[in-house]
């Protein structure tokens, strides 16, 4: 069943940027999907043209409170995922993680649906291994500024590998690095987002700390293609890391996204967040193997892309 189309899924934060992707890809593999959010961070826009569609329906729902509906397969994407947006109610954004977790799996296990689990290179803190392996049990505080996303996630995990254990839930972890692209929320404040919209401004670009510290940027198309190949696959639940491995650093990504948008900006530096993790990129050697899949577009490609979403939102 679940390798043809026509399956019934669950997308949760399927108004989000990432969850949007995925409930539109699903869509053009023929499926019959069902976007649940609750539109803290979610924005209506992001799925207008999909609204209309048969194969499309929405429901507006909180992941925190019990899910009622028949999925043979769900896509847990419902979390705030930039540190601006996860920051602000860092009880909520627990909840979230955790309860959410609980709701899908137990809706996995009633329906006997296999469950996709939006899992994050954050479960590695500020890493003292790099590049990032999947084996590595990561450097997270736990009482940090950045721990209600962090530990809400590491506990997520514990949980599906728990529900995998007692009540054979079919489970798929996937550890999303930094992602970016259109839809991504102007004002969420990301680097990428920030960035675009300043220069595109003429505004100060705006660097925490030296900009020494690197991140791995994967196109949001690329990574959207891992994650269904991934879940669709048979062999392996995971945790797998999806990303690109091309590293940069942050004063790099300024001066990309200044040149790409002619920007007459100039630097800001600023202090660096807690907690802020130094190097970041992860090792995809083991979804290589698994699904001979790695990211194909170029930062530069991506970032064109993106830079025109961003102009024709700012109208
Ligand atoms: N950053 C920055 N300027 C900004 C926003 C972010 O220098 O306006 C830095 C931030 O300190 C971090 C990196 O860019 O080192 C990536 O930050 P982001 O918030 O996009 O996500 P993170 O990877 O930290 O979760």
């Amino acid at each position: 069943m679940l390798n043809g189309s026509d399956n019934n899924i669950l997308v949760t934060g399927g108004a989000g940027f990432l969850g949007s992707h995925i409930c539109e890809a699903l869509v053009n593999k023929g499926e019959q999907v069902t976007c649940m959010d609750n539109f803290s961070t979610g924005n209506i826009e992001n799925i207008l043209h999909l609204k209309n569609l048969k194969e499309f329906s929405l429901k507006t729902q909180d992941v925190e409170k019990e899910i009622f509906l028949t999925s043979d397969l769900i896509f847990n994407m419902a979390c705030p995922a930039s540190p601006i947006a996860y920051q602000k109610n860092p009880i909520s954004t627990f909840q979230t993680a955790v309860i959410g977790a609980m709701n899908v799996l137990q809706l996995a296990l009633r329906n006997k649906a296999r469950v996709f689990q939006a899992s994050t290179s954050e479960v590695y803190g500020d890493a003292k291994v790099h590049p990032q392996p999947e084996d590595y049990w990561g450097n997270v505080n736990p009482i940090g500024i950045r721990a209600c996303y962090d530990e809400g996630k590491r506990c997520a995990e514990t949980l599906f590998f728990d529900y995998k254990k007692q009540h054979s839930v079919d489970i798929r972890i996937g550890r999303i690095f930094n992602t970016y692209g259109p839809r991504m929320q102007i004002n969420d404040g990301r680097v990428v987002s920030n960035f675009i919209v300043q220069a595109l401004n003429n505004d100060p670009i705006t660097i925490y700390g030296s900009g020494e510290q690197t991140r791995s940027f994967c196109y949001v198309d690329d990574l959207v293609e891992g994650i269904l190949k991934f879940t669709y696959q048979e062999k392996e639940f995971g945790p797998v890391n999806i990303g690109n491995p091309k590293e940069i650093t942050v004063l790099e990504l300024a001066d990309i996204i200044c040149v790409l948008t002619g920007s007459r900006s100039k630097i800001q530096f600023k202090s660096l967040p807690q907690d802020d993790p130094v190097r970041r990129k992860p090792d995809i050697s083991k979804i290589m193997d698994l699904i001979q899949w790695q990211p194909k577009v170029s930062l530069e490609d991506g970032l064109k892309e993106t830079i025109s979403y961003f102009k024709n939102s700012m109208k």
